[in-house]
């Protein structure tokens, strides 16, 4: 017989409370919530050098790399943003390692630099004779139609090539070609289109390192950018008044 003093909660209830928790994931060792602070803290762990523009940042907003030079941090990414970047790394660490083990791996993360700029080449490969550098660009499947429609990511280019300026005139004069390898996340698909540093590149290369340049130089900053990235960019606040005042407090760290 049931104590009437007993005022425990009825085994009905805690059914649908338990329910409740499996559908909004409440349940203790929630192996998803650790990941994610374990990915969040591995990415404020990890050293960025920001005393010079990247690289792999060409072709991008100078705004943003105006800001990121001066010291400005962008909104924190989330957890699955964090996550499609730990994939990255793990899909170019896996290319290099084969490219080791096949021993056809010249030189990995290849550090290139001058005063303001500063780089890491993914890998140089030599096959047959014939030595090649690579970018590796993980994407979703998507950019692989695109692809197929002829459509060429400019920025990407730019990169690239800017690395191979950077690696001829140094200690890879010998480097005789220059790809981009896409790798699709979603069903591993593979394609890797060669570009030429043509004229046009030259000079669209010289062309954005000495925007930048300028920009740094004279401590100018530079418009907002209207394309594809203000979408996604985590730097811009929100006026133009606030980058202001941010530069006047930041002001530039070799003057
Ligand atoms: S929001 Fe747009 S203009 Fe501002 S830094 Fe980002 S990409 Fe550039």
């Amino acid at each position: 017989m049931k104590n009437p003093e007993d005022k425990r909660v009825e085994p009905k209830i805690k059914t649908k409370t338990k329910l409740l928790n499996l559908e909004t994931n409440e349940l203790n060792g929630n192996f998803v919530e650790l990941l994610g602070e374990k990915i969040r803290k591995d990415n404020t762990n990890q050293v960025r050098d920001n005393t010079k523009f990247h690289i792999s940042d060409m072709g991008r907003c100078y705004r943003m790399r105006f800001l990121k030079r001066l010291g400005m941090v962008g909104e924190p990414y989330n957890d699955r943003v964090l996550r499609v970047f730990a994939v990255g790394t793990i899909l170019h660490e896996w290319l290099q390692e084969q490219a080791e083990q096949m021993g056809v791996l010249v030189g990995k993360e290849i550090r290139v630099e001058n005063a303001n700029w500063i780089g890491h080449a993914d890998a140089i490969i030599q096959t047959d004779g014939y030595k090649v550098l690579y970018d590796f660009k993980t994407v979703n499947s998507r950019k692989f139609t695109y692809l197929a429609r002829g459509e060429s990511d400019e920025h990407y280019i730019l990169q690239l090539l800017t690395y191979l300026v950077f690696l001829q005139g140094g200690e890879h004069k010998d480097l005789q070609d220059a790809r981009l390898l896409y790798i699709s996340k979603d069903d591993l698909r593979l394609h890797q289109p060669r570009y030429h540093l043509t004229d046009e590149r030259k000079d669209a290369i010289m062309l954005d390192m000495a925007t930048m340049e300028k920009h740094w130089e004279e401590q100018t900053l530079p418009l907002r950018c209207e394309g594809w990235e203000s979408k996604y960019c985590t730097y811009c606040p929100k006026t133009d008044s606030e980058v202001v005042v941010f530069m006047k407090i930041n002001q530039r760290k070799d003057a």
